[in-house]
């Protein structure tokens, strides 16, 4: 069966077909620029050659026709029909405390992903508008909803809660959630397969680090703890995002400032990070990796050190939260490209043992074992692949 991956955003949405049997992927692409003047498709039929198609998509059902009006294309389609797709996959952001798992899209679904749009306000509402335009232009395909948070439904009490009064948990839902759960469940199990165990035997942690980025501990299967909260902006220090501060903090910068909540709380999410902590130098690794490679630096220095040591320390606490850990990933942008990250985060765990192979460490584009240490934990590359795991979830449930 083919399952046709939606991943819809405000103004763009991607999209993967995949043959949910073999788990090939037949072809991706790139909705851009959706309800705004120049949008364009761009689509990759795998072997085949990459093809942009510049047309206006007013909205989101005219973004999902043409991606369905390319698989199918006499020319350069990877389908005959429609028929030829069997299930749609929504990935979708929030599903508070309501969905632990993947799930069927009913009607009540829909009415209960809404329920959870105040704890995610940019990315629910999207994510809705994309099921509604597959739902009208493929009314008998069955599709599934895929959360960013249900992997993380399993944490303890103990981990979601935060230090505020109970109150506020039992009037507005508001605890740790977790966000990246596919990406987290993907290599906690595939790092399990490359130790030569089931998920069930291991303890894993997964650091996802890209321009977002977070950490979880997954203990026999299932997630025990993780970096980000009620929003993805606790944790570690991210691309813009400033992860855990002190929230006095924001009092503190109001009344320096003279600025208001909204203020603050676009300088934390959009200045802060490692673009804030290298001085508005950038927000992307490879900028802070070449500036650290030049003779005398400073700034890449500061920010790569600053954020990898908060790596570690999350590396630390989630060895206390598993009595122990199995395995250290590296996963996302900077996890599977940052061979420097990868050196500064390992150097603070020598003490149990963990050595980097360098040769190993400097490779590419493959699921590796890093480590040389033949006892303690072994540190892994894995490159993540989210869509893979909404493809699989919705085949089960559709199957
Ligand atoms: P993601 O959000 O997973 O797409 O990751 C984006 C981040 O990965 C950006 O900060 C990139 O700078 C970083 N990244 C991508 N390629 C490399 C690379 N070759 N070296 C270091 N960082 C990289």
């Amino acid at each position: 069966m083919n399952v046709l991956v939606i991943n819809c955003g405000s103004s763009s949405l991607k999209f993967q077909l995949i043959d949910a049997e073999t788990e090939n992927l037949i072809a991706k692409g790139l909705c851009e620029r959706i309800g705004i003047e120049g949008s364009r498709l761009v689509y990759s039929p795998t072997g085949g050659e990459k093809i942009t198609i510049q047309d206006d998509m007013p909205d989101h059902t005219k973004a999902v026709q043409m991606v369905l009006d390319a698989l199918t294309n006499a020319e350069y389609g990877v389908v005959k029909s429609l028929d030829e797709i069997g299930a749609v996959g929504h990935r979708l952001v929030h599903g508070g405390e309501k969905f632990a798992c993947s799930t069927i899209i009913t009607d009540e679904v829909i009415e209960a992903i809404k329920e959870c749009n105040d704890l995610a306000p940019l990315h629910n509402p999207a994510n809705l508008i994309g099921i509604d335009a597959c739902r009208k232009l493929m009314p008998n395909v069955p599709m599934a909803g895929i959360f960013d948070t249900a992997f993380h439904q399993t944490m303890p009490e103990e981990a979601y809660l935060y230090g505020i009064p109970y109150s506020y948990y039992e009037k507005y839902c508001i605890r740790r959630y977790g966000f990246h759960g596919t990406s987290h469940l993907y290599v906690s199990q595939r790092a399990a397969e490359m130790l030569g165990k089931t998920p069930e035997e291991c303890k894993v942690i997964v650091c996802h680090l890209g321009n977002g980025a977070s950490i979880s501990a997954v203990k026999n299967g299932k997630s025990v703890d993780t970096s980000m909260g009620m929003t993805p902006i606790e944790g570690l220090i991210m691309g813009t995002r400033c992860g855990d501060i002190d929230a006095g903090i924001i009092e503190f910068i109001a009344h320096k400032e003279d600025k208001n909540i909204d203020d603050i709380m676009k300088i934390l999410n959009k200045e802060s990070g490692v673009l804030g902590v290298s001085g508005g130098l950038s927000s992307d690794f490879r900028d802070l990796e070449d500036a650290y490679a030049q003779e005398g630096d400073v700034v890449g220095h500061r920010t790569l050190r600053t954020f990898s040591y908060k790596v570690a320390k999350y590396v630390g606490a989630y060895m206390v939260a598993m009595n122990g850990v199995d395995a250290i990933c590296f996963t996302a942008g900077v996890g599977e490209n940052g061979p420097i990250v990868r050196d500064m985060v390992c150097e603070y765990l020598g003490f149990m043992g963990v050595e980097l192979d360098a040769e190993l460490n400097s490779k590419r584009g493959q699921d590796l074992i890093i480590s040389k240490n033949e006892n303690g934990p072994k540190v892994m590359v894995i490159g993540t692949n989210e869509e893979l795991m909404i493809a699989r979830d919705t085949y089960k449930l559709v199957k």
